[in-house]
């Protein structure tokens, strides 16, 4: 399953539960896309932030597991290039890739799409406010899975941090914890500085670096039952990836 992940969310994990347990798959790898190093529609948390998330969204998993692929790649991420290399470490698997309704719509646009459908049986999965078909695909290439709906998505989770809500329950425990320790999401702060820093290569040194730290004293976050700041702020639109 590649994403962003930024950050990975509870709808994330559950539509690659069910997929797994569905085709009998032995194993789920999360594949965080890379550093894209033009600016694109938004910024970015860093690479490694996101993978660290997923490791730790997924570590409970027994048959979940994180790639460093396109994180390694860096640059902008292209499906054809996540597939080539995961057939080139695992060249005996038979690939499946899992795609949400709002990206298998757009799976056409994709580089290289044909090929991407020779190297992986596309696995396409509902997701609330979108619409799941595949009438403009290869027959046979994609395979439509409802999954439980979550209406959740890394850009309200991000939204939602920004003006001080609470993540709690969106993403696992471990990831509301360490976008706090990280101070991700923060308007005009944490990752979105790191992330211009990384493009432009100027500026002061960022709140959070393109590294983790790990000697940052907790601050304060939203916790369960706490009032919300601002409880008339708009609802942020879906973003797609
Ligand atoms: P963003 O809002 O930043 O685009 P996102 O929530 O869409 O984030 P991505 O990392 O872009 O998360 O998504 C990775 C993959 O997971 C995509 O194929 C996407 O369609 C799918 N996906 C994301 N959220 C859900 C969800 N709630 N239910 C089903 N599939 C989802
Ligand atoms: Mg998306």
């Amino acid at each position: 399953m590649g994403g962003t992940f930024d950050p990975i969310h509870h709808g994330h994990l559950v539509a690659a539960s069910e997929v797994a347990v569905l085709f009998g798959l032995d194993e789920v790898v999360f594949v965080p896309t890379g550093q894209p190093w033009q600016k694109s529609h938004r910024e970015v948390s860093p690479a490694e932030d996101r993978y660290l998330m997923t490791v730790i969204a997924t570590a409970s998993n027994p048959r979940f597991s994180v790639s460093r692929v396109d994180v390694d790649r860096g640059g902008q991420t292209y499906t054809i290039d996540t597939l080539d290399d995961l057939q080139r470490q695992r060249p005996d698997d038979e690939l499946f890739f899992i795609t949400g309704a709002d990206a298998l719509s757009q799976i056409l646009s994709w580089r290289d799409s044909d090929r991407c459908f020779q190297l992986a049986h596309f696995i396409g999965v509902t997701r609330p406010g979108f619409d799941l078909a595949a009438s403009h695909l290869p027959e046979g290439s994609v395979s439509l899975v409802e999954v439980p709906a979550l209406a959740i998505s890394s850009s309200d989770c991000r939204e939602r941090v920004g003006r001080g809500m609470p993540v709690w329950y969106l993403v696992p425990d471990g990831v509301v914890q360490y976008i706090e320790k990280r101070g991700l999401y923060r308007s005009r702060g944490g990752a979105r500085t790191a992330a211009r820093e990384g493009v432009s290569g100027d500026g002061p040194a960022p709140p959070s670096g393109d590294r983790p730290t790990y000697d940052r004293p907790p601050a304060t976050v939203a916790q369960p039952g706490d009032q919300p700041p601002d409880p008339s702020s708009p609802h942020l639109q879906e973003v797609p990836r």
